[in-house]
């Protein structure tokens, strides 16, 4: 597959037949091809993780399809749209936290997809689709912070292991996982409990806010991840895996 890092938690993957859009808000979309449908993923409604410029890709009739959870805001797109000739509900698929839901495209590719329960907002992605596993977490995330309440943080820690058990000793191929800078010393936290949790192949540090230097410090203290996290350094960065 072909990893695509957009911007912030914006990732475009390409697979075999099938290519995923996870959480646009800005930069460049990759192109492609329409024989490959297209599944536009939305983790949350907050702004650097949806962007409803999104739905124009439906326009150029290349077999887009939307999962979007159900408190994103996008009524007022259905209407525009509708208007327009777009027929944008029959594009959209609307997913809650903890179910799952199996996604038939044209093509005959089917996605298997797990929500889990964001720490913040939406769910978290868990993608099974040609034999491959991708997990797109969000912002599902060990948000600690030191100006929170013990109270606060400790009921953090529980939910964000309890999502992460549901991941406990699977093989992934790629997970895009949060390492904020906004942090600070908590910054670590979330990957490091996922690393330990999961067995992923190859990892995509995201939600960064183009500090991608975080990258490299975690590797300095972390060099035993060095095969799995990959260094994203700029926007437009294309990896083969
Ligand atoms: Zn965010």
């Amino acid at each position: 597959m072909k990893v695509t890092y957009i911007y912030h938690s914006g990732f475009f993957v390409e697979m075999e037949n099938v290519c995923f859009l996870f959480d646009y808000y800005k930069g460049t979309i990759p192109d492609h091809v329409p024989e490959k449908p297209l599944v536009v993923f939305v983790s949350h409604r907050h702004g650097d993780h949806y962007n409803p410029k999104i739905f124009e890709l439906a326009q150029e009739g290349k077999g887009v399809h939307y999962v979007i959870p159900k408190d994103v805001p996008y009524k007022r797109e259905l209407d525009m749209y509708e208007k327009k000739g777009v027929p944008l509900a029959e594009y959209i698929t609307v997913v809650r936290r903890n179910e799952t839901q199996s996604l038939a495209l044209p093509n005959g590719v089917t996605v298997d997809m797990e929500m889990l329960a964001s720490t913040d907002e939406g769910v978290a992605y868990l993608l099974k689709c040609e034999g491959k596993t991708v997990y797109h977490a969000g912002d599902l995330n060990l948000w600690v912070w030191r100006e929170e309440s013990k109270q606060y943080n400790h009921n953090m820690q529980a939910n964000y292991f309890r999502e992460l058990n549901k991941l406990k000793d699977m093989k992934i191929d790629a997970a895009f996982v949060p390492l904020d800078p906004r942090q600070g010393e908590d910054a670590f936290g979330g990957l490091e409990a996922f690393m330990e949790y999961a067995r992923p192949e190859k990892v995509y540090p995201m939600h960064c806010w183009k500090k991608y230097s975080i990258i490299r410090q975690f590797l300095d203290k972390h060099p035993e991840y060095a095969g799995q996290i990959v260094k994203i350094e700029r926007e437009g960065q294309e990896f083969l895996q």
